[in-house]
This record gives C-alpha cells, structure tokens and sequence, in this order.
C-alpha cells in the first residue's frame, strides 16, 4: 500500500514537472529561463519588463495593490507558470522604506563608505549577507544595494552609499557585500551605471568621460564587481554620458556591459531614468523600473506596438525577458519564495553592523596617545551632534529607519531627501557605562564660547561634529556646516586633550587640525554607532579603518574646485568634463604633486607595525608580492599592508595605482607572511580601439605602504614583459 502510495506520488510530481519543465532544478539557469519563456504569452512576457512603483505617486498615482507597502518597487509575476512577482527594496545599507508615517525599522549598516574603510572582505559579506537576509524576511526578493559610482566628487551627496576613490578597493568591496545579499537565494544589482558621480542635476547632466579612462576607472569598479559577484541586475543611472542616457546609451548597455563583459542579468533603470521606448530597448535596457516616475509606461503598451511593429525586435524583447527570469532562477528566487514576516535576529544583527562600524572607524590623529581613553578620567565632556541620544545616517532612498525610531525627530529638512534621522544608539551613554566613576557631562555645542567654558576643566573633551547629505543634493562645500569648525577651535584652545569624533558622509576640511589632539573619523556608523565609538575610544576595539578617499586639503586642490550645475536649476542642462580621466582621488593628487590633508589609505591604530622582506615576482606576466607583517606595538591589531605599483617609463594616468592589500591581525610581537597577486589590469593602460589592456615592456617598482602617502614605503622594481589581454583581462 505504502509502495502504491510512494510510487503515485513520484508520478505526481513528474508529470508536474513535465508541465512546468522550467521547475525542474537540475536545469541549468539558462535553460529554464528558455522553458519558462517558451510557456509564455505576449501579454505574460510584457508583466517582466515594466516596474511599478511600491508607494503611491504624490497624488497622482496609488501604488500597486499587489506591491509591499512604502517598497521600491514591484513587478507582476506570472503566478499561472509558478513565476512569482519581484518585489524590490533599497539598499545597501539595509532594508529601507519609502518615507512613511509607518516605516519598517530595520538593522542598518554603517554607511558604504565605512564599510569599505574596513578593507575587510569577510566583514563586507556578512553585512551584506545580514541585509540580504531582512530583505528575505521582510517579503522582497530584490535588494536594490551594489552602489559603486566611484568617489571623484568629495562633495556627492551619495558619496556614503558608495565604496571610494579606488576601482580596486570599491570594486572588491560591493562585490563581497552582493555576494552576502545573494547569499539569501534574492537578487542584488549593482548600480548606478554609470559615471553618476555628482547629485547636482542628476537628471539632466552629461558627463564626459573618454572610453579608455573610463575603462580604468569608473567602469572598472562595475567590472570587478561583476566578475567576482555577478549581480543579478544592474541599475543604469539618470545621467548622460557623452551626450546619451545612461539608460538609452548602446555604449554602456549592448557594448561594454553585455559584450564586453559578457554580462547575463538584466538592466533595469533606475527610478525616473527611462526616457523611450525603441532607442531603450535597442541599446539594451531590459526592464523600466517605477514607470510612476517617467513620462509614460515606455515598457508598457508601447513595447508591445513597437514590437509588433518591428521596431524593436521578437527576439530582442524575448531576450528582455529571458535575463529576468534567467536571473530568477541563477539567483534561487523561483525555487525559494519569499514570505513577508519573517523571523529577523535584530541581536544578532545588531553585532554585524557594530563589528562593521567598529572596524570601519578611522583614527585620524592621535597626538600624545590622547586615546584610547583612560579608565580614570574623572570629567569627561561630550560636546554636539546629539551625540547624547544618537548618531546620524545619510538622507535619501538608502535610509533604514531606525529600530526604536528617530533619536532627534523635527530637523530639517523633514521632507524627502530628509527627514535628517538619528539611530538612538546614544555615544554619550555608551561612554559613560565604560567610566562609571567619571562625570560625564553633555553640551549641544551651539554656543561655542559655553562649549569651551564647559570644556576646559575636564580630563579630555569629546567634540562630535556633523555632515548631513541626502540623495539629490550635494554637499555645498567641504567645510563642516553650522559653525562647527568655530565650535571645534574655541573648545581645542580651551583644553588641548580635545578629540573630534566625525559623523560624515566623505572627507571634509579641518581648519582646527593641528588644534585637536585626536581626530576620530566614524562616518555615518549605523543602528549599533554609539556603542561602536565608544568601544574605539576606550581601547576595547583597537582601530583599523583605512581611507578609501583622499581628504583633501581645500577644495582648490580639486579637479573642479567648484562644483558644476546649478543645485537652485535642477533643470538646467549641463555638462561635467572629467578632465582628470582615470587619475580619480589619490592618483589626481599625485599627478599634480598636492600634499593632501589625510591620504588616501590613511589610518593609526594602538599599536605599531613594521613590514619586512619584500619581494615580488611575475611568472608570465602576472605579478605576486609577497613580505612580512609584524606587530611591534604592545596591543593586539589590524592592519592594512597596501600594495602599489608605479610604472618607471610606462605612461600611465597617474604616477601609481593601488594593486593590492591584506587586512592582518596580529598579537603584540607577532608576525605573518602575506601574499599578493595582482590583477594584470592594474599594470596596463586600455587601448580603445583594440579593446585590449596593453602592459608595456619595462621596469615597474612595487611599493609596499601604509597609506598613498608613506614617506618611509619600502620598494623594489620589476621587470615585466610586454603583454596584451583581452577585455577582461585575460
Ligand atoms: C535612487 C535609486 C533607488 C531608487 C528606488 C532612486 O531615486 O537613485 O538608488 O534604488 O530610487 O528607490
């Protein structure tokens, strides 16, 4: 009986399976796409390539019934076939809502920026792995993270969901955070492809970037973050570039991404980036995303004229569709539904984003061993920033809502890019349960001559200064805003044993530098920030944040000193030449010999390392660097050993690239043997119109550092063949 029973059931499931054959896992990725696809209608196969928007419009549109509430976005499904609906969330620093009276409160990350200061692959995973499993839980199957716009403008008010200066470092970093997103069996993108790299007149800027230099730099951050990643999607942004769309651009799209790189997912736009129907579809864009915010439903009714027209092809709009439903199933989205309300260890999750935070944070300066902080201090000052209830997050889509809500409600701005929020995990708190017998003592910091008055008494001051950027504006100027820097000077002359701890988005200018004793960089930290300064200030985590950008001196050492567009015109076309090419952030800086504030790499820690026995070798053409690390200091540290090279003759845009780095732990006394390889195009210059990276004949000195400035780097030179690889480096 049991045997009937068994058997009736096996041929149950297979003869469902030969109705939905694309159901069968054994498949591979490609060939269900292809089965599921087959099994469609025209009508069916339209639901794939056109978003909605997950909230209402303003008033003009209601939000998909069907879509989570205040989401991202939606795509219709094809229940009929087993297919289910897309349902996509912000970003990447957490599950985020649209802005609501009832936002979902979720763990958020550190930003991007500090998570990249981190150096550290294995904690960039499991943030992402973190977010990616509340996206999971939270009912969503796309997670609209993978910002890696490089940093070429310390201003972008975006510059703290992205990764840095460094296509290397940038790229390696969002690719293990997609890779812990994707980890959930839900899809990641990568975005905001590309050259999106300034807020101002985001919608209608052209940015000009030549080919070869946009393959070394920009373009080079998406690539390694595809190879190594492969997202599922990838986000084309709102920009021009060289005077087309990102989202019509057949360069970007067909060329580069598709055929270049052999990309396989899908390009969805991003919200308010389709601008038409047959040039979009022909240049490779496969999917509009929130049509709410374009002129017109372009992958709607309209696709489906232009194809029965002929305008845009049978076989390019099946091709559309076959990269979702490809990514669908390469990503375990079709055999792993998810289900709103989930479980979500917030404990657990809680610890991720502190370890992230912790080790993103950057010890600037710390003259005289000001910290970490001494256990007997008995007067500790804390000054600004509210920094007695909470610390601050970045402003936009990227916005997690705090658990517990917002520590410091009402600031403006209060509407969209704002409300300016404030996890309510409180620095001041956290302090004072490490100096239990200290008085710790509270002052807003707005009247900056009380602030010095509060100050000068006491053991040591903590000074905490702020930067608020959102998504759609840009920073006005690298100077802290609301007379910080006043505040910081008078409180520094007051009592020298001042620390400035900073919560911003980038690099700002410190005109009181050689005044504070200790400078703390802590970006925006995330829901656990207040508990992960206070554990740097007081020794119990030993700082090893490195910066992915160059602080600059003054603006007058940028690129563009001033910013282009026109922030009050948002409408007005402009262009944005990026004159500098390839040589972005630290490269920029030392083509033109500028002496920066804080270099690139850059960061201290309690204790000291030396490096020893460099040598470096190449076996065809592929360079390996190997030395020794040793902790010389007396507590327990990271490190991050950084790796360059500089050609002696080869042209390159800039005297030298980062080519590599490990990120180290070592006891007092310790060492380890490290090795590096080198991905070879970081030895060679793109050639356009061969589509090949050319490694020239010669002598090439590697250097290993501590930062993109290290008076005492140790080298030595390598001879290397001459070497011409394919577009992907091979
Ligand atoms: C942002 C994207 C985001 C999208 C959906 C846009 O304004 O540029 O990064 O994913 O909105 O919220």
């Amino acid at each position: 009986m049991k045997l009937k029973l068994a058997i009736a059931l096996a041929l149950a499931a297979m003869s469902a399976q030969a109705a939905e054959p694309w159901m069968d896992k054994s498949l591979s990725a490609d060939k269900r796409a292809e089965l599921a696809l087959q099994a469609m209608t025209q009508q069916e196969k339209l639901r794939w390539v056109l978003g909605h928007f997950g909230s209402d419009f303003g008033n003009k549109t209601k939000k998909h019934p069907a879509a989570l509430p205040f989401s991202a976005g939606y795509i219709e499904g094809v229940p009929r076939l087993g297919l289910p609906a897309l349902f996509e969330t912000d970003a990447g620093l957490g599950v985020a809502t649209q802005a609501t009276k009832t936002p979902r409160e979720r763990t958020s990350l550190p930003s991007g920026l500090a998570t990249t200061a981190t150096w550290n692959r294995e904690l960039a995973y499991q943030g992402g792995a973190m977010i990616g499993a509340e996206a999971r839980a939270s009912g969503f199957n796309v997670m609209l993270a993978g910002g890696v716009n490089l940093l070429r403008e310390p201003r972008n008010g975006r510059n703290f969901e992205y990764a840095g200066e460094d296509p290397l470092l940038a790229g390696t970093m969002v690719a293990q955070q997609v890779k812990g997103i994707q980890s959930n069996n839900i899809i990641a993108t990568m975005k905001h492809y590309a050259v999106n790299d300034q807020e101002t007149g985001r919608f209608v800027v052209d940015a000009r970037l030549d080919d070869a230099s946009n393959r070394m730099s920009d373009l080079l951050a998406f690539q390694f973050l595809m190879e190594q990643a492969d997202p599922g999607s990838v986000m084309c942004s709102y920009n021009r570039l060289n005077g087309v769309y990102a989202c019509e651009n057949d360069y970007l799209l067909n060329q580069v991404l598709k055929k270049d790189w052999g990309y396989k997912g899908y390009v969805m736009t991003d919200w308010g980036a389709t601008h038409s129907t047959v040039e979009s579809a022909n240049a490779g864009l496969d999917q509009q995303s929130g049509w709410e915010f374009d002129k017109s439903q372009y992958f709607g009714g309209a696709l489906e004229e232009a194809v029965t027209n002929g305008h845009v092809s049978q076989a390019r709009f099946d091709n559309m569709v076959f990269r979702v439903l490809r990514a669908m199933f390469d990503k375990g989205v079709v055999d792993n539904p998810v289900a709103e309300g989930g479980a979500i260890d917030y404990a657990a999750h809680n610890l991720v984003s502190r370890a992230d935070a912790e080790e993103g944070m950057v010890l600037l300066k710390n003259t005289g061993d000001v910290l970490p902080l001494k256990a007997g201090a008995k007067k500790i000052v804390i000054i600004g920033a509210h920094a007695d209830v909470g610390v601050l997050a970045g402003g936009g889509s990227s916005l997690v809502y705090p658990i517990g809500g917002n520590a410091v409600p009402g600031i403006a701005p209060t509407v969209w890019p704002g409300p300016v929020v404030y996890h309510p995990s409180s620095p001041m708190k956290a302090i004072q349960a490490r100096a239990p017998g200290a008085q710790v003592v509270f002052n807003d910091g707005r009247d900056p001559a009380a602030a010095a008055q509060a100050a000068a008494d006491a053991d040591v001051v903590l000074v905490f200064a702020q930067q608020w950027v959102g998504e759609a504006l840009d920073a006005v100027s690298l100077a802290l805003p609301d007379n910080q820097d006043a505040l910081i000077g008078a409180v520094a002359k007051a009592n020298p044993k001042t620390v400035v701890v900073l919560e911003t988005s980038g690099p700002v200018l410190m005109p009181w530098v050689d005044q504070a004793a200790g400078i703390l960089q802590a970006w925006y930290p995330g829901t656990a920030g207040g508990e992960a300064i206070a554990r740097v200030l007081f020794g119990e985590v030993n700082p090893s944040g490195h910066l992915p950008a160059t602080f600059p001196a003054s603006e007058s050492q940028l690129p563009r000193p001033k910013l282009d567009g026109d922030p009050k015109n948002e409408a007005a076309r402009f262009t944005v030449n990026y004159h500098e090419g390839a040589a972005v952030g630290y490269k920029w800086f030392d083509l033109k010999g500028l002496k920066p504030l804080f270099p690139f790499g850059h960061g201290l820690s309690y204790t000291q390392f030396a490096y020893s026995g460099l040598t470096a070798s190449q076996k065809d053409g592929k360079l390996s660097v190997s030395f020794k690390i040793t902790n010389t200091g007396a507590v327990k540290g990271k490190d991050v050993p950084q790796v360059y090279v500089a050609p002696l003759k080869a042209k390159w845009e800039a005297p030298k690239r980062l080519a590599g780095w490990d990120k180290v732990e070592l006891a007092p006394g310790e060492s380890k043997q490290v090795s590096v390889t080198v991905d070879p195009r970081l030895l060679g210059v793109f050639d356009s119109r061969s589509k090949t990276w050319r490694i020239a004949k010669g002598g090439y000195k590697v250097l290993l550092a501590q930062d993109a400035a290290d008076p005492k780097a140790s080298s030595i030179t390598v001879q290397l063949p001459q070497r011409t690889l394919n577009v992907s480096g091979k």
